[in-house]
């Protein structure tokens, strides 16, 4: 018998709902952020205007969602319920990891692989400043070819494309200067729109404005 999303959506935390994202994506406390935690305290990297420190996402309820599913995320009903609560709920054929938080640990990646490889209609994109974790699970096994993964760059107009390129990944960067920015997403309401850029294996790096 089929469990009920509701049930689903209470062993796995529930998946969250940028409103920027035409898809559901899923997101953990920024402040768990492995590398972003250390970065949000030098000045000059991204992390330091984190978008998901400030603004809504410091509001009372949704910090209880964040770190609910940060506590989900450790229990080994887990994956399973995420793999049934993403292929009910996305439509949209692409799906975002991580709109705010990172991954926690290689074998948080590794969980990730296995859900693509359940679900290969749906193509899945995570940002991630966890160059390490990735690499690491490489070494190991084949990156599903509806996994996009994007390296985040460290510093505000740095670009990594040829590390991400040599780990057999894609990249991004941010930047203050409008006419490096590729996202279009400023220019149409802070939404993606038709665009999926993001999830685009033929996009070696996107670069968004600093929020
Ligand atoms: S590049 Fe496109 S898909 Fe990615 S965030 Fe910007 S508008 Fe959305």
């Amino acid at each position: 018998m089929n469990r009920t999303i509701k049930a689903l959506q209470e062993i796995t935390g529930s998946l969250s709902t940028p409103s920027k994202m035409p898809c559901f994506s899923y997101n953990t406390p920024a402040k768990a952020c492995k590398t972003g935690s250390i970065l949000a305290k030098q000045e000059g990297t991204v992390c330091s205007n984190c978008y998901a420190l400030k603004g809504r996402y410091l509001f009372d309820n949704v910090q209880k969602s964040l770190n609910n599913r940060l506590d989900k995320l450790k229990k080994s009903a887990w994956k399973q319920a995420m793999i049934e609560l993403i292929q009910r709920r996305e439509k949209s054929g692409v799906f975002r990891w991580h709109d705010s938080g990172d991954l926690q640990s290689s074998d948080h990646l590794r969980m990730l692989f296995d859900i693509a490889e359940a679900l290969p209609d749906i193509k899945f994109w995570l940002p991630t400043k966890e160059f390490k974790m990735v690499r690491e699970v490489l070494q190991e096994r084949k990156r599903p070819l509806n996994f996009i993964i994007r390296l985040s760059a460290f510093k505000v107009e740095q670009s990594i494309k040829s590390y991400a390129k040599r780990l057999g990944v894609l990249s991004s960067a941010v930047s203050n200067d409008k006419s490096k920015v590729s996202c279009v997403a400023y220019k149409q309401g802070n939404v993606c729109g038709d665009c999926r850029a993001c999830w685009d294996s033929t996009v070696d790096e996107i670069t968004y404005p600093e929020h």
